[in-house]
């Protein structure tokens, strides 16, 4: 195998992971404790794939768009979503 051919099978084993690493993860359920949420739309805000909406005051997360980041984790100030 040629130092071209190896190089340009890593580039493509490359491309494959990060495809599949930019899909929505099927099983990515996180939990809004909604006795803690006060809708301040941080994780709204945050949130990079547009998958919290702010529904009648508690944070709600669409598992079909979650990417599960945790940024929203992160900036939740109450400790509201794991
Ligand atoms: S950041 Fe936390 S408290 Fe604020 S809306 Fe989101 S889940 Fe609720
Ligand atoms: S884990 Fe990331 S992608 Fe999923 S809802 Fe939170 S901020 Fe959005």
């Amino acid at each position: 195998m040629t130092r071209f051919t190896k190089l340009l099978l890593l580039t493509a084993v490359g491309l494959i992971i990060f495809a599949a690493c930019d899909e929505p993860l099927a099983n990515a359920i996180l939990t809004v404790d909604t006795s803690r949420c006060v809708g301040c739309g941080k994780c709204e805000e945050v949130c990079p794939y547009g998958a919290i909406e702010i529904i009648d005051g508690d944070a709600v997360i669409d598992p079909g768009l979650c990417h599960q980041c945790n940024r929203c984790i992160e900036v939740c100030p109450e400790g509201a979503i794991y």
